[in-house]
């Protein structure tokens, strides 16, 4: 890998912990956004839901699946391809809120 490159890769990868801790730290019961599919897919009680092995954020019961399996394969989904990663942060402000 060129130095380049990994400077690029370290600064997505930072910028996208930072956008998921900004998430879990807003993240309640209702919030039905799922930080890492991008689906309203969350149930209504979060500590209903899986929480991630990477980041302590609550996400669907599919992509704890999903997150067990890539763990088995050591194959895991780099937070930069998480959906909330790729939100501006205006977006994610306006999933989270209550109806
Ligand atoms: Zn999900």
């Amino acid at each position: 890998m060129e130095y380049k490159e990994f400077c690029d890769n370290v600064e997505a990868t930072t910028s996208a912990k930072k956008a998921v801790d900004e998430f879990a730290a807003i993240q309640a019961d209702g919030t039905h956004f799922c930080p890492r599919c991008g689906r309203m897919s969350v149930k209504d009680k979060l500590s209903t839901n899986a929480l991630s092995r990477h980041v302590h954020v609550y996400i669907c019961d599919e992509c704890g699946m999903d997150e067990a399996f890539r763990e088995l394969y050591g194959d895991d989904l780099p937070l930069r391809e998480w959906a909330v990663a790729k939100l501006h942060p205006v977006s994610t402000y306006r999933l989270t809120m209550k109806q």
